[in-house]
This record gives structure tokens, C-alpha cells and sequence, in this order.
């Protein structure tokens, strides 16, 4: 097959032509949120102007249209995650929003004497509500150790399992060093002891092909604004004898069956869950976002994008103090922290030369502190980065590195 042209996309994205700091972008924030293509910006543009009604109450045409087309997008949705049904699909704001639904949806299932697991590597958004959860009931939150490399310690994960886990939450790529996690491995050894297992999909959806039967994984969360859709819209995945059993969280419009001033009865997968007017326009744009992707191959985008950072560590590695986090083996995002100088410093220089990336501690403050650090200069890729823009992020770095040693 042909390698990945990103030169063939780039003018959908009109963002791409803009000037900073009177130098061509160079847009290397992706793992932040990534850019939209056109074709999903009119996809949304033209359901404003062609189908815009409140959907599943509405007698009438337009109602109808924009139900059939919410519930179309969903059964993409479904699809391109090869979803056993697309029962359980379940629309969110996004992957923070879809996590804090698990945790609180589970609270009747955990108590005093039971064990949250999550990784070092977890964004603040895959901590924080666990600890809230841990809160509420008393269990306890362990933590599965990372190595010095920035892989995660599967050894110390297989000794923290134990009968009392009920719930382990795990990123399928870290956010802030790029290391892909094994989660399969991790899910069946989870599994195993009976619990159940939520996989933080943001890092991944816009790199790997996703099967969640393959994966077997309970829950799976994502968001729109991370694989080329809109803000606004997230997806929850829930495996159907995962969720069947747990109550709703949000009440309201939507998610009910009966409802009465004293109690009410409770809507199936996946309304149950969806309480109030979703992001109508924002899951369709969605779908569109996942044709887009699959027309374009996401094997060979990834393979593009797997080049693009090949390319960069091999390239800065002779920038002296340098020092790279996570694995050699990289997805998306590629983070470095050079001796003496500090990230922000990094970044503030390299973005006068037009170039974008995060400094910071990515909302994975433990993580940082674990390697001995407050944060790191994350550069990340997507479909639509070149090798001249490797180029310039290098050329960048190695002059602002000598301007600032
Ligand atoms: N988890 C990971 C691994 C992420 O990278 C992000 C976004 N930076 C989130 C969770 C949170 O996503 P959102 O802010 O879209 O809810």
C-alpha cells in the first residue's frame, strides 16, 4: 500500500494556512484536541440549516429526521468500535463526563472493604472521580506503579489484584509520555478476579483501530474533540451485562419510562442514561468524523504519525541535556524535558517561531511528581502533520535550547 500523503488533507483544514506570530502554524498540540476537516464542520453546519428539532418526542418531519439521524450516527458510532448493539452507545459531553457517569452509576457497588485500581499514568480525569467514589464509600484507591521508562509495572499490577478489586480504570495510551498500554492484558487479568474495567480510550480513538468485544473491556470512554470531531461530545461505551443492572445517574427528560410526583419509572440502554437534550449535531459530526477517519485508512494514518515521531526522537536526541519520557516505542505524543531549561521557557520560544505545543504537567500532576518533575514539552501528531513540520518543531527546539542554555 501507499504511504499516508498528509500533504493530500491538509487544505480541508483551513485552521492549517493560519499565521502565529508571523510564521506558518505548525500545530503539534494534537493530543489536546485536533483539528476538524471540513466535511464534519458542514456536517454540522448543515444540520442547523437542514434538520434542527428536539429528537424522540416530536410527531412531526423535522423531528423525525434528526431522531433517525441521532440514532444513524449512533449505530456508526457502534460500528466503528464493532459494539455488539448500539444499545450501548451512550452519548456524553465527553470522556471526563463519561467517566464520572461509571463512578457514580457504581457507588452502590462498592463498599468500605473494596479496592479501586487505577495507573500512575491516568489523567487528572481518570483519578479524580475514583477518589471521589472512594470518598463516598470507603474503599480504598491503589495505584499501579510506573516505571522509570514510563511503562507501567505489570507485575505490581497482577500483585495488587485481589478478590476486594472492584473496579480497574485504565488509559489505553498515556496522555502525557505517549506509552501504549497493553489493556487487553490488563482486562483479563482484571477480569479474572471479578472486576470490572473502564479503558480511558481519549489518547487512543484517533490512533488505534478500536474493537471493544476483542478488548472485552466493561466500559470504554472517549471524546468527539480528540478524533476530529467537535467539543461537546463524548461516547461512552458500556458492555450490555455490564450496565443493565446499574441505575441511572442524571434524572430528567429522556431517561425515564413513567413518571409520577412520587416516583418514576426508568428508560432502557442506552436512554436510561441520557437524560436531557443531548449534543444532536455533535454526535452526528461525530460519525462523520469516523467515516472521514476510515476512508482515510487509520492503519496508514497511524503509521504516518509513528513515522513522524521516529523521526523527531531520532532528530533531537543530540540536543545535549535532552531527555525523553516514556517508552521508545511512542504513540501520538512525544515528551522531553532538556537539562536547565524549563518547559515553559521551551514552549513560549518555540510558539514565537510559530510552533505549537503543550508545556505542563498534562493534568497528570502525580505522574510528574513520580518522575521527578513539574512537567514536560509534550509535542503530539496527527493525520495531517508533515515531515517538514518535524523539521521545524526540530529546528525549533534546537535553537530556543541555545538561546536559552
Ligand atoms: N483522559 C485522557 C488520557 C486525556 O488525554 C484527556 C484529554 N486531555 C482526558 C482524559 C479528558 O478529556 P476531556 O477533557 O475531553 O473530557
Amino acid at each position: 500500500t501507499m504511504p499516508f500523503d498528509p500533504h493530500s488533507i491538509r487544505d480541508q483544514f483551513p485552521i492549517l494556512a493560519s499565521e502565529v506570530n508571523g510564521q506558518p502554524l505548525v500545530y503539534l498540540d494534537n493530543a489536546a484536541t485536533v483539528q476538524k476537516p471540513r466535511v464534519v464542520l458542514e456536517t454540522s453546519l448543515a444540520y442547523y440549516e437542514e434538520t434542527n428539532a428536539n429528537i424522540h418526542r416530536g410527531t412531526h418531519h423535522l423531528s423525525q429526521k434528526a431522531t433517525a439521524a441521532h440514532e444513524a450516527a449512533r449505530d456508526r458510532i457502534a460500528h466503528h468500535l464493532n459494539a455488539a448493539s448500539p444499545d450501548e452507545i451512550i452519548f456524553t459531553s465527553g470522556t471526563t463526563d463519561g467517566i464520572n457517569l461509571v463512578a457514580n452509576i457504581l457507588t452502590g457497588s462498592i463498599s468500605a472493604e473494596d479496592e479501586i485500581l487505577i495507573s500512575a499514568l491516568e489523567h487528572h480525569s481518570n483519578i479524580v472521580p475514583w477518589q471521589m467514589l472512594a470518598q463516598r464509600t470507603g474503599a480504598t484507591l491503589r495505584v499501579i506503579p510506573v516505571l522509570e521508562d514510563g511503562t507501567l509495572d505489570f507485575g505490581a499490577f497482577q500483585d495488587l489484584l485481589s478478590p476486594k478489586t472492584k473496579l480497574l480504570a485504565i488509559t489505553q495510551v498515556s496522555n502525557a509520555f505517549g506509552t501504549p498500554v497493553p489493556v487487553k492484558d490488563y482486562i483479563s487479568a482484571a477480569h479474572a478476579v471479578g472486576s470490572l474495567v473502564l479503558v480511558d480510550a481519549a489518547q487512543s480513538v484517533a490512533h488505534k483501530v478500536i474493537d471493544v468485544q476483542d478488548l472485552d473491556a466493561d466500559f470504554l470512554v472517549f471524546s468527539g474533540h480528540k478524533i476530529y470531531a467537535p467539543t461537546g461530545i463524548g461516547i461512552l461505551y458500556g458492555k450490555t451485562s455490564s450496565l443493565e443492572n446499574l441505575p441511572p445517574w442524571r434524572g430528567g427528560g429522556e431517561m425515564i419510562k413513567e413518571v409520577t410526583y412520587e416516583s418514576s419509572t426508568y428508560n432502557e440502554l442506552p436512554f436510561r442514561y441520557e437524560a436531557g437534550t443531548p449534543n444532536i449535531e455533535g454526535g452526528i459530526a461525530l460519525a462523520k468524523a469516523m467515516d472521514w477517519l476510515s476512508d482515510l485508512g487509520l492503519p496508514s494514518v497511524a503509521a504516518h504519525e509513528q513515522l513522524l515521531i521516529e523521526t523527531a526522537a531520532a532528530s533531537l536526541a543530540d540536543v545535549e541535556g535532552l531527555r525523553f519520557y516514556g517508552p521508545s516505542h511512542r504513540q501520538g505524543s512525544l515528551s522531553f524535558n532538556i537539562a536547565g531549561i524549563h518547559h515553559y521557557d521551551l514552549g513560549t520560544l518555540i510558539d514565537q517561531m510559530g510552533v505549537a505545543v503543550r508545556t505542563g504537567h498534562h493534568c497528570c500532576q502525580p505522574l510528574m511528581n513520580r518522575l521527578g518533575t513539574t512537567g514536560t514539552v509534550r509535542a503530539s501528531f496527527a493525520a495531517y502533520n508533515t515531515m517538514e513540520e518535524v523539521e521545524k518543531l526540530v529546528n525549533a527546539v534546537k535553537k530556543a535550547a541555545m538561546m536559552l542554555a
